[in-house]
């Protein structure tokens, strides 16, 4: 999803797109340490956008499921994803060679590439550690059991 700059004004304009869950699973696969979850199905995204002389405003919303496997208990599970973003963009131009702020996002004075400030937002809504619940129990380190389902029969000191 890419809009022109020349087209946005000062009224705010709504969009919404679908960013294809295996495209994103394939920037997954390409992210180092996110083996346990990928995205169920695509992403639905709204935004709105405004452009305020080079300045351009987005914010917006993100929608989707994502699959995942628990790093403790190893038990599948999905979870909504869910995630709300506003972004900032300045005319690039405006800024001579070295001038730029790091803290800034910047769009060329063509177009503003949604479809990439959505999908970077999606792969930010991904967890560093996948968990089921955050007091899962994991599994015996002794006997293997998943520990959630109730305790094993193993001495206690056999347990993570
Ligand atoms: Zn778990
Ligand atoms: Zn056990």
């Amino acid at each position: 999803m890419k809009i022109r700059v020349s087209d946005l004004s000062e009224e705010v304009r709504q969009v919404e797109f679908v960013e294809r869950g295996d495209a994103l699973n394939e920037l997954v696969a390409s992210s180092a340490g996110y083996d346990d979850q990928r995205f169920d199905g695509d992403i639905a995204v709204r935004a709105e956008l405004y452009r305020y002389g080079g300045d351009v405003h987005a914010s917006g919303t993100l929608a989707g499921r994502l699959a995942c496997t628990c790093c403790r208990c190893l038990e599948d599970f999905d979870r909504p994803l869910e995630r709300g973003f506003k972004f900032l963009l300045v005319d690039a131009s405006a800024y001579p060679e070295g001038e730029a702020d790091e803290g800034l996002d910047y769009h060329d004075g063509e177009e503003i590439d949604l479809g990439s400030l959505a999908r970077e937002q999606a792969l930010l809504a991904l967890e560093s550690m996948a968990l089921c619940s955050p007091d899962c129990q994991g599994l015996c380190a002794g006997c293997g059991a998943n520990l959630n389902e109730g305790p094993c029969s193993c001495p206690i000191h056999n347990r993570l």
